[in-house]
């Protein structure tokens, strides 16, 4: 019954697509053929129609890829809420453009890009309109109290802490998942954690002195968890290692991450409560591959001043410009 509603569509769209394509030809027009294109497309022309055409004809193509690789009728696909916490840093740039890239993979994505920052900054705006994703740029600067403190860092919380206000006010399902801007990811992993209902859970390599952070998994069931630093934790988890879902969330309306150097992911999953480790969802076949690493970038110092006497009029006061 399902393949016949797909013919149909399939149908439907392909008489569709062979209209406007007649439409953009030049030879198939009642008038002169330039009164005709602006008719149709009065700000570029017939070029307008026949991108058009192109288009549906390239979602088409996507959409009969997609019928045939689905057997059972599949509910629409869960969207993917990936926070991503930032700051102005030499490898700010390249770490977003790498990410960005990763992401321009993945389809259904909504990516929340929360600047550390008083100000958004111009390059990471310009970065992400020039990747075409769907995004929101915010901005989340670490309170003062903790950016004065000595010792380690809340690094990255009032940023994802953020993100988490922006999909309670502007989601109502899908996944949420926080993606640091220096991990590497494989886009795999977004198919993996896209069919969560609760909370997902899987490996995270160079992580800790084990090299690995991960659920244990005996027989396809939780066993408990292999991190090199476990200090006390219910959950020893990395940030990268787990997506919850947004209806899952927006049940526990006071879930957020704490300002607790060490213990951000512990606090946010304990503020999940009602939420038990025996529930998490093993994914990544049962944990058993790494799909997401926990890169850390060498810190670069921030770049020597430019010898204006010297460089005055050469590229480099432009270059100058784009880095830290
Ligand atoms: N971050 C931030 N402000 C800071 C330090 C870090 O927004 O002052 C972000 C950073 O861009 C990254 C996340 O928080 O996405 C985690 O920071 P980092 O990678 O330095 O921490 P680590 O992975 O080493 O624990
Ligand atoms: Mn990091």
């Amino acid at each position: 019954m399902k393949q016949y509603k797909v013919m149909w569509l399939f149908v439907v769209l392909a008489a569709c697509v062979l209209v406007l394509q007649f439409h953009a030809s030049s030879t198939w027009v009642a008038g002169p053929p330039q009164q005709a294109a602006q008719d149709a497309a009065p700000d570029s022309g017939q070029p307008a129609l026949r991108e058009l055409a192109a288009r549906l004809a390239r979602e088409l193509a996507g959409a009969c890829r997609d019928a045939q690789t689905t057997t059972a009728a599949s509910p629409a696909e869960p969207r993917l809420y990936v926070i991503t916490p930032t700051y102005r840093r030499p490898e700010q740039i390249p770490e977003l453009t790498r990410l960005a890239q990763t992401l321009m993979h993945v389809r259904n994505l909504h990516w929340l890009v929360v600047e550390d920052a008083a100000n958004k900054t111009r390059l990471v705006t310009q970065l992400l309109r020039k990747t075409r994703l769907s995004f929101d740029h915010l901005l989340a600067p670490m309170p003062d109290v903790y950016k004065t403190r000595r010792g380690p860092k809340p690094r990255g919380v009032s940023n994802r802490n953020c993100g988490l206000e922006w999909i309670r006010a502007n989601a109502t399902s899908g996944v949420v998942y926080f993606a640091d801007d220096d991990n590497t990811y494989d886009i795999e992993l977004f198919e993996e954690m896209r069919w969560t209902t609760r909370v997902s859970m899987w490996p995270v390599g160079l992580c800790t002195k084990f090299g690995l952070s991960t659920p244990i998994v005996i027989d396809s069931k939780f066993a408990g968890f292999y991190d090199g630093w476990v200090a006390g934790r219910k959950f020893p988890v990395d940030m990268a290692g787990f997506a919850v879902s947004v209806q899952f969330l927006l049940q526990r309306p006071n879930a957020k991450m704490p300002y607790k150097p060490g213990f951000e992911e512990d606090g946010f999953l304990k503020s999940l409560a009602p939420f038990e480790p025996s529930q998490i969802e093993l994914k990544a076949n049962n944990c058993s591959k790494v799909l997401v690493w926990h890169t850390q970038t060498k810190k670069n110092d921030p770049s020597a001043a430019l010898n204006m006497t010297k460089y005055a009029n050469t590229n480099l006061v432009h270059l100058k410009k784009l880095i830290v």
